[in-house]
């Protein structure tokens, strides 16, 4: 997915200036992200439709309408906005454009087709993958130490994979992930059952200081929504550069499938990684 920080940077910004536009036309050039929950096809259901709310739903946006519609966007890792003069150039990956009643176009590219736009009923999530199934949104006040401390009881997993669990952390993805463990000082490969009670206020703290960080940091770049704001971050994808806190050079490893980037020295593996007695 964009990042958290990525996507609450576009909703921002399309909330600025979408509710109460209406979508002249609908031009659609690549069908196969298109998940059309409705008995009216894509076009002619939106076409007239006036935009009344964009919320996000964990890595979802959602948007509502005039009428019994939503659009709910999940745009994965490629999926993105690009806001431009009713003829301006989209660009690769260009997979539906709205040309809106104030002479602009809101077009929605992907050139990997991974993301997926649902257009079902109002209020209808249930046909929608990973949904309903979103656990608490890490910047709701609902994510307190309380409920975190909860979720982790108990988990058998590595702590890098349970912070990418949607089911319990709605949302954080790799580049983030990576930045909240280093800024905790925790080996990615670390169980969550090893963590102490203060590795566990630490790695709260950091869940919502690094998030709070790329978040502010998206916002000061006041980019187009296109583009995505990522030169800020301090382990991801910096194999063999220097640390920035002790100057140890970063390591990538790999934790179930997924690349993740730290360092060795800021991060050190617990002791008894790989055996648990119990
Ligand atoms: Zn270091």
């Amino acid at each position: 997915m964009p990042e958290l920080p990525n996507l609450v940077y576009v909703e921002d910004r399309l909330r600025a200036f979408l509710p109460g536009r209406a979508i002249v036309t609908v031009m659609v050039k690549q069908p196969i992200v298109l998940r059309v929950l409705v008995a009216q096809a894509f076009e002619a259901a939106l076409a007239g439709a006036r935009i009344t709310t964009i919320e996000r739903h964990g890595p979802f946006l959602r948007f509502g309408f005039d009428r019994d519609l939503e659009l709910v966007i999940h745009p994965m890792l490629a999926g993105k906005f690009k806001h431009t003069p009713k003829t301006g150039k989209v660009g690769r990956g260009h997979c539906f454009s709205f040309h809106l009643d104030d002479e602009t176009a809101l077009h929605y590219l992907d050139d990997k087709k991974m993301g997926k736009v649902y257009l079902s009923p109002s209020g209808d999530y249930s046909r929608i993958p990973k949904y309903l199934q979103q656990g608490v949104d890490i910047l709701s006040a609902d994510f307190t130490m309380e409920t975190f401390a909860a979720l982790l009881k108990g988990q058998r997993k590595q702590v890098r994979v349970f912070l990418m669990d949607q089911t319990r952390l709605s949302a954080i993805g790799n580049a983030y992930a990576d930045e909240i463990l280093f800024d905790a000082g925790l080996h990615p490969k670390t169980f969550c059952y090893q963590l102490d009670q203060d590795e566990c206020h630490q790695l709260f703290a950091s869940i919502v200081r690094v998030m709070q960080w790329g978040i502010d940091t998206v916002k000061q770049a006041d980019q187009p929504i296109e583009i995505k704001v990522r030169g800020h971050v301090k382990v991801r994808n910096r194999k063999d550069e220097p640390c920035p806190k002790c100057g140890a050079t970063i390591r990538r490893a790999g934790v179930l499938g997924y690349d993740t980037y730290f360092c060795p020295a800021c991060q050190p593996p617990k002791r008894k990684q790989f055996i648990e007695w119990n």
